[in-house]
């Protein structure tokens, strides 16, 4: 377990007033040159408008916006207060909508979850570690275990499937 490698996700979530990204685009990936992402045109990864492909009806008229970002667990995101990161996040939304102020953002919710991506290395198959622990009755299926393929929320089920199957069987 101590060889496995992963990074954590944050999504700072915006319901706003208006449309930001008024040519109807959906998702838009950002560069990220530095892992200091303060020194990025951009301080975080993806930008997606959710409400230019589900309409805004779904949603109570809101503009549904996702900042989403990557980065190691021990990142600053992960101690940053809300503030900070909406502070820090919402200027470089001009860069997309020159109108762009603040006063559009309804509501915004910050999740971070620092286990979110599992990092293959090389000899990854080697590393897999098994369902069944070492500990009687302990399993452990989890985004990890999912190989050769990317986590994904059906690899998710399948695995968490064979982990009831073991289970059963163990008690059979
Ligand atoms: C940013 C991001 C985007 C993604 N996008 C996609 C996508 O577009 N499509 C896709 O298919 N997959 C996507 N995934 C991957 C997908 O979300 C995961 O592969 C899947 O959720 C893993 O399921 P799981 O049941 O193994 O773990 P989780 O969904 O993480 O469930 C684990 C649960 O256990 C709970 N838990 C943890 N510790 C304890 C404890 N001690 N006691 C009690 N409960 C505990 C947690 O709160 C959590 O609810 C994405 C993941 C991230 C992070």
């Amino acid at each position: 377990m101590r060889d496995l490698r992963s990074i954590g996700a944050i999504a700072l979530i915006l319901a706003l007033r208006r449309q930001l990204m008024t040519d109807g685009t959906y998702w838009l990936n950002l560069p990220a040159q530095s892992p200091d992402r303060r020194e990025n045109p951009f301080p975080f990864l993806a930008l997606v408008e959710h409400t230019n492909y589900l309409p805004p009806e779904h949603f109570g008229g809101d503009r549904i916006v996702y900042l989403g970002d990557y980065v190691a667990p021990d990142h600053e995101y992960f101690t940053m207060s809300e503030d900070e990161i909406a502070d820090l996040f919402l200027p470089s939304l001009t860069k997309v909508n020159p109108n762009f102020s603040p006063d559009w953002v309804r509501k915004r919710w910050l999740f971070r979850a620092p286990y979110a991506q599992p990092v293959p290395l090389v000899n990854q198959s080697q590393r897999i570690p098994s369902i069944q622990t070492p500990i009687d009755g302990l399993y452990w299926a989890s985004m990890s275990q999912v190989y050769p393929w990317d986590r994904g929320t059906n690899y998710a089920v399948e695995i968490g499937r064979r982990a009831a199957a073991m289970m059963l069987e163990t008690r059979s």
